[in-house]
C-alpha cells in the first residue's frame, strides 16, 4: 500500500479541497499518513495570497523533498497557478497541478505508478469535481459552492489564480449536503472564494441557503467568509433559522473610505456598518469576525485611526490582520506611497490588541446564555471541547458526552488563557 501525506497552506477552501483529496486517495487504496511520516507521495496544497504565503509554500516544498527524497512531490493550489513555470523548473517537484485540475491528482498519481507518462495539463479541469469528505477527518465539513472572483480588488491576486466566478449547480450542493449528513456530519461550512456572488439559475446565496436549511437531518450551516457587497437588505432573515449559525466572517479590510476606494472595494464604511447594525437589531448577539489589511499604499495615520475606530465599534470578536503584501500583476503593486514594514507591524499590533479586547467583551456579553455545542474532543478526564453556534470555543465537564454530538450547555465564565475560551456547564 503506497503512503500519501498532505500539507495545506492558506484558506478554508484549500483545506476543504485537501480533505476531499484525502478521502479520494483513501478510497483508491492509499494509506494516508501524517505529514511528519515518510511517504511515497506528498501533496502540498499551496497559497500565494501574500509574499509570506509564497515563502511558506517554498519552504514546505523543500522540506517535503528533503524528507522523502525518493517520493513524489505534487504541488497544487494557488501558487501552482501563480508561479507555474518557476515551479515546473524546480527538479524537487514531480508534478505541478493547477487549481482547475486539483481534483484529478489521484488519477495522475495512479497513472504515474502504472508507469504512464502523463502531463497534469492533459486532464480536463473541474473545480467542483471533489469527493464528499469522509467523516473520519473532522467534526465539521466544508462544501464548496462557488469558485473564482470577478471583483478584482486592487491588492488581490486571487482572480488571476482562481479564475472568473463560477457557481456550483444547486442540486449538486443539496445532494452533497444530503450525503455528508448521512455520513454523520453535524456542521457544514459553506465555502468558496466569493460566496456572496453565488448565482445559479434563479438562486442567489440567500435563496440557495433557504433550500439548504429545508433539508432533513440534525445539522447546522455556517458561512465561511463573505464580502460585504451584494447583500440584500433582508439577508439577516436566513440567520434566524435554527439551522443557521449566527456568525459571519465579513471582510472589511479597511475602515477608511479613501483606502476602500483605492482597494476597489464595493462599499463604504457606513454601508458596512449598516449591515452590522441591521443584523444586530434583529439578532442582538450575532457574532461578526473580519479581515483587515494594514499598511495599504498611502494609508495615512488618519486612515489607520479610522480603521481602528471602526474595528472597535463593530465589536468584531476576532480580526484576522494582514500586513499589506505587494503582489506582482496587481494594481496596488504599482501604486506609489508603499509603506515601510515597520509601520505595518506597528499597525498590525494595534489591531491585534483591539481584537483581543473585543473578543473578551464579546465573550463576557454571552455569559448566562445557552449554546448548542458540537463536541470536537473529550479528554480522558471527561473535559469536552467544541464550538457553539456563535463560534465561541467552549469547554465543559461531562460524564458521558462523546465526540460529534450536539450538547446544550450554559456559558458560565471566561477563562482568559491564551487563547481564551468559555467554561460552561450542562
Ligand atoms: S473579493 Fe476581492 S479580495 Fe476577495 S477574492 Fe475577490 S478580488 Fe480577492
Amino acid at each position: 500500500m503506497k503512503k500519501v501525506s498532505f500539507k495545506t497552506l492558506g484558506c478554508r477552501l484549500n483545506q476543504y479541497e485537501t480533505d476531499a483529496l484525502v478521502t479520494r486517495f483513501h478510497q483508491a487504496g492509499y494509506q494516508v499518513v501524517d505529514y511528519a511520516t515518510p511517504a511515497d507521495i506528498t501533496v502540498i496544497n499551496t497559497c500565494t495570497v501574500t509574499k509570506q504565503s509564497d515563502q511558506k509554500s517554498r519552504n514546505t516544498i523543500n522540506q517535503a523533498a528533503r524528507k522523502n527524497p525518493a517520493g513524489l512531490v505534487v504541488v497544487t493550489g494557488c501558487m501552482a497557478n501563480n508561479h507555474k513555470e518557476q515551479l515546473e523548473a524546480n527538479e524537487k517537484i514531480t508534478y505541478v497541478v493547477d487549481n482547475e485540475r486539483k481534483s484529478q491528482i489521484v488519477s495522475l498519481v495512479d497513472a504515474h505508478f502504472k508507469g504512464e507518462v502523463v502531463h497534469p495539463d492533459s486532464y480536463s479541469g473541474d473545480v467542483f469535481g471533489f469527493e464528499t469528505v469522509d467523516k473520519s477527518l473532522h467534526t465539521r465539513t466544508s462544501i464548496k459552492v462557488q469558485d473564482g472572483c470577478d471583483n478584482f480588488c486592487t491588492y488581490c491576486i486571487v482572480p488571476s489564480v482562481r479564475g472568473r466566478a463560477v457557481s456550483r449547480p444547486l442540486e449538486e450542493i443539496l445532494e452533497n449536503i444530503r450525503r455528508v449528513v448521512d455520513n454523520g456530519f453535524k456542521e457544514i461550512v459553506i465555502t468558496g472564494v466569493n460566496i456572496g456572488r453565488y448565482d445559479f439559475e434563479q438562486y442567489n446565496l440567500e435563496r440557495a441557503l433557504e433550500k439548504m436549511v429545508e433539508l432533513p437531518g440534525d445539522f447546522r450551516i455556517r458561512i465561511s467568509s463573505m464580502e460585504p457587497d451584494g447583500f440584500g437588505p433582508e439577508f439577516y432573515k436566513i440567520f434566524q433559522h435554527p439551522k443557521m449559525a449566527p456568525h459571519l466572517h465579513l471582510c472589511i479590510q479597511s475602515g477608511s473610505d479613501p483606502i476602500l476606494k483605492k482597494m476597489r472595494r464595493m462599499y463604504t464604511t457606513r454601508s458596512f456598518m449598516n449591515i452590522v447594525e441591521n443584523f444586530r437589531k434583529k439578532i442582538s448577539d450575532f457574532n461578526f469576525t473580519t479581515d483587515v489589511i494594514v499598511g495599504f499604499p498611502g494609508e495615512s495615520e488618519t486612515d489607520f485611526a479610522e480603521t481602528a475606530r471602526v474595528v472597535k465599534e463593530a465589536l468584531f470578536s476576532h480580526v484576522h490582520t494582514f500586513r499589506y503584501s505587494r503582489r506582482k500583476g496587481t494594481r496596488a503593486d504599482r501604486l506609489e506611497e508603499q509603506l515601510e514594514e515597520g509601520i505595518k507591524a506597528e499597525r498590525s499590533e494595534v489591531i491585534r490588541q483591539i481584537s483581543e479586547e473585543n473578543r473578551m467583551l464579546y465573550m463576557e456579553s454571552m455569559l448566562g446564555k445557552t449554546q448548542r455545542v458540537l463536541i470536537e474532543k473529550v479528554s480522558d478526564k471527561g473535559m469536552a471541547q467544541g464550538y457553539g453556534e456563535h463560534y465561541l470555543p467552549v469547554q465543559f465537564s461531562t460524564a458521558d458526552s462523546t465526540k460529534n454530538v450536539f450538547q446544550d450547555i450554559m456559558l458560565d465564565k471566561v477563562n482568559s488563557s491564551d487563547p481564551p475560551f468559555i467554561i460552561a456547564s450542562i
